[in-house]
């Protein structure tokens, strides 16, 4: 997030509004491009982070396909041009009308969540005379220790099919004529900063391949889910996830047939660090114990420090030597509504900008209109002169 020469454009633009860094966006797909060269893995973009046009548009041309987690987000992938066999369905609630569309639309494939929601499919199909393309989303039981609200890939999470019962998906099977299974997927959780975690993921893969074949059940893919994590700490010195690693430890641990390919589903590390909420300082509130920087974005922009303790970096744009340590809170009549508590940055005052960073990922997309605030405004870096 590169705000230079930007500062007197921002004076203009209606606060709070988000700021979309479009050159940091390229360099980290980029990135993401001369990792997956060369070989069998494909990067489906996970839109539940970011949905915006702009975005959406730039991840697509530059050839990643889409994974999606509701119909209104398939028809929106579709839109803006992804092609239906670059589209993955997953979620563990799936409503009978998105499988309905979904198979109209033939996307590539449903990542089943359970036994009940596989015979669903397979009745739809059948109303249709299709075969529906679908992977097993299998709960691995891989402690990511990430936040436990974004943990999902633990027995006690309400995602994926438990591997107990994957016997009992062994037996169904040959009834399922309208189901195809081609793959199998895996998602452990989200803001993954312990690399290991997906070593330990890979071997377990690797088991459940042979699994499959011993079955009878010849794949042709595995998904490895997303949840890459970014430095929220330190986005100016850390502003692309470590790609190399991630990926890289994939190529070394996971021990498949060549002629599977690999898909991956990022969201977080391919959008969450070109986005910032950019908001103004409305008041400021000494007290006794702490000094209250009151700004007017809220919650209701970005809701993930009050939703999962979520820490983000904050800036301030104020022109000074000075600092001061505050407590960042926002408008919206909550106390779990503030950005920061205790930060250390330039003295600010009233009509100052702050600038919340990593906020690309999970922030514009569960904004609400809470209090009957209005949304939002989003800028994007190509569109500013
Ligand atoms: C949310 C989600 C992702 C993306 O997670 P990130 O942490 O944003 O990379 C990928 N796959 C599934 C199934 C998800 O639910």
């Amino acid at each position: 997030m590169n705000f230079e020469g930007k500062l007197a454009a921002f004076q203009g633009i209606k606060t709070p509004f988000f700021y979309y860094d479009m050159e940091l966006l390229q360099a980290t797909i980029d990135e993401v491009k001369a990792c997956i060269k060369d070989t069998n893995f494909h990067v489906h973009y996970a839109m539940k982070a970011n949905v915006n046009e702009p975005l959406l548009k730039q991840i697509k041309k530059n050839g990643f396909g889409a994974d999606c987690v509701s119909g209104n987000e398939i028809k929106r992938a579709l839109s803006v041009g992804f092609l239906p066999e670059d589209i993955v369905f997953a979620g563990v609630g799936k409503s009978d009308e998105e499988i309905a569309y979904a198979l109209d639309q033939d996307i590539f494939a449903f990542n089943c969540e359970s036994l009940q929601e596989i015979e669903v499919i397979n009745e739809f199909a059948k109303e249709r005379k299709q075969i529906a393309k679908v992977a097993l989303r299998l709960n691995p039981n891989v402690d990511p220790e990430t936040h436990q609200y974004i943990t999902t890939g633990l027995s006690e999470n309400k995602f994926g099919i438990s591997l107990d019962d994957l016997d009992a998906i062994f037996d169904q099977f040959p009834k399922w004529k309208h189901i195809r299974i081609e793959g199998i997927h895996f998602h452990i959780g989200s803001q993954v900063t312990k690399l290991e975690k997906y070593i330990e993921l890979c071997e377990r893969v690797n088991d459940l391949v042979l699994h499959f074949d011993d079955k009878g059940i010849k794949l042709t893919y595995i998904n490895l889910g997303g949840g890459l994590g970014i430095d929220y700490e330190n986005p100016e010195k850390n502003p692309i996830a470590p790609f190399k690693e991630y990926f890289g430890n994939v190529k070394k641990h996971l021990k498949v047939s060549p002629e599977m390919s690999i898909h991956f589903e990022l969201g977080r590390s391919i959008v969450g660090q070109c986005g910032s909420l950019i908001t103004k300082v409305l008041y400021t509130k000494d007290g006794a114990s702490t000094n209250f920087l009151i700004v007017d974005g809220g919650m209701t922009e970005l809701i993930r420090p009050a939703l999962y303790q979520a820490h983000h970096k904050i800036i301030s744009f104020a022109e000074t030597n000075l600092e001061k340590k505050y407590d960042v809170v926002g408008p919206i009549c909550e106390t779990s509504d503030f950005f920061g508590k205790g930060i250390t940055m330039n003295y600010s005052n009233r009509g100052d900008l702050i600038a919340i960073l990593s906020a690309g990922a999970y922030a514009q997309v569960m904004a609400s209109n809470y209090n009957l605030r209005d949304r939002a405004e989003s800028v994007y870096s190509d569109q500013l002169t």
